[in-house]
C-alpha cells in the first residue's frame, strides 16, 4: 500500500478549531505525528481507536520523514498535525521533499493561525480602513536569521499591523526595533499567550514603554504572539473612518449603490 500524507493544520490549541476537513482525517487516519503538546488534545480527542499516535518533539526532520514514509507502508491516511497553519514557520517544505522523493502522495489543509486567534482572543482587528490595509507576519532573528531587507526594525517603518512569532523571550529586541523605526513610546502592542487555549489564555495589553515589563508580571515566556499595530484599541475611539464595505454609497457584486460610489470591488 502507498498511503498519502497529510499535513494538517491544527488550529491555535482549541480542537474546535481544526478545519472539518481537517477533523476527518483525524478521525480516517492510520498514523498521525503531531508537534508538541500543542496539538495533542486535537489528535487524541479525534484519533479513532488503534491508530498510532506519536509526538514528533524528539525526533529530527529526518526522522520525521522516515516515519511518515514508514507509516506509508501501512495506512492509508497518515497525518501530519502542525499547530496553527503549516505553512507558517512549520518546516513544511523539508518534510514534503524526501515525500515527493519517495514518490508519495501528500496533501495541505490550512489551519487557523495563531496570529489570527490571538487578534480574535483580544477582539483586535488586524486592518482598518485609513489606518492600515497591510498585515506583516514576521519574527525576530533567533537561531534563523531574518533575510537581508527583513529586520523587523525595517518592516515596521511601514506602520502596519505586525503579528510577531517565536519572538517572546525576545521583546526586548522587539522594543529595540520599532523604536528605531519611530514608534511612539506610547503606541499599544498586545501579546496573547496560548490563544484559544480553554482556560489558559492570557492576554497582557501594554504600550512599547511597558509591554516587557508587563509580560514579566504575567511571566509570559512561551507560546505567545505579539501584535504591534495601529489598530490596537479601535473598539474604543470616539471616531472611525467608515469601512467602504458597509457604507451604503458603496455597491458591489451583492449590493446595490445607493448612491454614486467612487470604486467597486470585484
Ligand atoms: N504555524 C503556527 C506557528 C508556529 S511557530 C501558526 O500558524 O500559528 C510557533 C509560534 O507561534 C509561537 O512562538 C507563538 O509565537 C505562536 N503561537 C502558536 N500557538 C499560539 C497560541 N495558541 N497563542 C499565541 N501564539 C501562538
Amino acid at each position: 500500500m502507498a498511503g498519502k500524507v497529510w499535513f494538517v493544520g491544527a488550529g491555535p490549541g482549541d480542537p474546535e478549531l481544526l478545519t472539518v476537513k481537517g477533523r476527518r482525517l483525524l478521525e480516517e487516519a492510520g498514523a498521525i505525528l503531531f508537534a508538541g503538546s500543542l496539538v495533542d488534545q486535537a489528535a487524541t480527542l479525534f484519533a479513532p481507536p488503534g491508530c498510532e499516535i506519536r509526538d514528533s518533539k524528539d525526533m529530527t526532520l529526518e526522522e520525521m520523514s522516515a516515519w511518515l514514509l514508514d507509516q506509508t507502508t501501512r495506512h492509508a491516511t497518515v497525518v501530519r498535525l502542525q499547530t496553527g497553519d503549516p505553512g507558517l514557520y512549520g518546516a513544511l517544505v523539508e518534510m514534503t521533499r524526501p515525500l515527493t522523493a519517495a514518490g508519495i502522495e501528500w496533501a495541505v489543509v490550512p489551519g487557523v493561525s495563531s496570529a489570527f486567534a490571538s487578534a480574535a482572543a483580544a477582539g483586535e482587528t488586524l486592518t482598518l480602513p485609513e489606518v492600515t490595509q497591510t498585515v506583516i507576519l514576521t519574527r525576530v532573528a533567533g537561531r534563523t536569521p531574518m533575510p537581508a531587507g527583513e529586520e523587523l526594525e525595517a518592516l515596521a517603518t511601514h506602520r502596519t499591523t505586525l503579528c510577531i512569532f517565536l519572538s517572546i523571550t525576545l521583546l526586548h529586541e522587539v522594543q529595540r526595533a520599532l523604536r528605531a523605526a519611530g514608534w511612539a513610546e506610547d503606541a499599544p502592542i498586545v501579546v496573547v499567550q496560548k490563544a484559544s487555549w480553554p482556560g489558559e489564555e492570557k492576554i497582557v495589553r501594554g504600550t512599547l514603554t511597558d509591554i516587557k515589563k508587563r509580560c514579566q508580571a504575567e511571566k509570559i515566556a512561551s507560546q505567545a504572539m505579539i501584535i504591534a499595530s495601529p489598530t490596537l484599541g479601535a473598539a474604543d475611539w470616539p471616531t472611525l473612518a467608515r469601512s467602504k464595505l458597509y457604507d451604503p454609497a458603496f455597491g458591489h457584486r451583492f449590493r446595490k449603490a445607493s448612491a454614486a460610489s467612487e470604486e467597486t470591488s470585484a
